[in-house]
């Protein structure tokens, strides 16, 4: 079994520098004693290299960025290579987030993104997931093709280096009307997301860590972790609570 890894998506948050050193240092405090469990947080670009610098030695905490641009350099005015980022001791790069794809990013410019950053040596955790379901199961043929057009021509060499966040649209904490997912939808989606990984890349897929996103908190972090079928989260809003966020890590901890 791979181990879990828990992983906290700021988002465009906190306003503040002082605000995202005290989020930062609360969490990389709590988690002093954890050995069994994966940490990464992905708080915006600015706050990247000063907690790159804070965070070496300490192991333990490793960050992720929210994005990653496909060009290495040049005159791409706004974007951020997936090198610049590697360069500064980041590890890993949330890519096709939900609210990325709903500002026009499709599947396309996600699959550039995913080999550029596989390429320098960043860890792509590929987001996918339905805007709402549907009586017909339609929902599957969505997250199929985001899986295989985001995955496109990507080697089964780098499968140890792949995580795929399922993430409902319908469960996330900013979605209007919004509603809970429970750890059996994550179960059947899992299995689902696992076997067409394995028709593309044979056996080695079983290496790529599939993990669950959309609300989870502390309240049900242990039952989508026992029973959703995942090998760890990505939590949005509980990341913003260093109390919140921890506690969820101790339960992944714990299982
Ligand atoms: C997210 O959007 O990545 C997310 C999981 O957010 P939340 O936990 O706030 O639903």
């Amino acid at each position: 079994m791979s181990k879990k890894i828990i992983i906290g998506n700021w988002k465009m948050n906190p306003a503040t520098s002082k605000d995202a050193e005290k989020l930062f240092e609360g969490v990389v405090k709590s988690i002093s004693g954890i050995k069994k469990t994966d940490v990464v947080v992905c708080p915006p670009f600015l706050y990247l290299p000063s907690f790159a610098k804070a965070s070496v030695g300490k192991g333990k905490i490793k960050l992720g960025a929210q994005d990653a641009f496909w060009g290495d350099i040049g005159a791409f005015t706004g974007e951020v290579s997936a090198e610049m980022i590697y360069n500064i001791g980041v590890k890993y790069v949330i890519l096709g987030h939900s609210e990325r794809r709903a500002m026009g990013e499709n599947n396309a410019d996600i699959n550039k993104k995913v080999k550029a950053a596989l390429v320098v040596g960043l860890i792509p955790i590929l987001c996918v997931g339905e805007k709402q379901r549907d009586e017909d199961h339609s929902y599957f043929n969505l997250v199929k093709a985001q899986l295989e057009e985001c995955l496109e021509g990507v080697k089964k060499n780098f499968t140890a280096k792949i995580i795929v966040a399922y993430e409902p649209i319908w469960a996330i904490s900013t979605t209007i009307d919004r509603k809970d997912a429970t750890s059996s939808d994550s179960r059947e989606m899992a299995i689902f997301i696992r076997k067409i990984l394995s028709d593309k890349f044979g056996p080695e897929a079983s290496k790529i860590r599939v993990i669950y996103g959309g609300s989870v908190n502390e309240k049900d972090a242990g039952d989508f972790l026992k029973n959703g079928g995942v090998d760890g989260l990505l939590p949005g809003r509980a990341s913003l609570d260093a109390k919140k966020f921890t506690e969820i890590v101790k339960i992944a901890e714990n299982i």
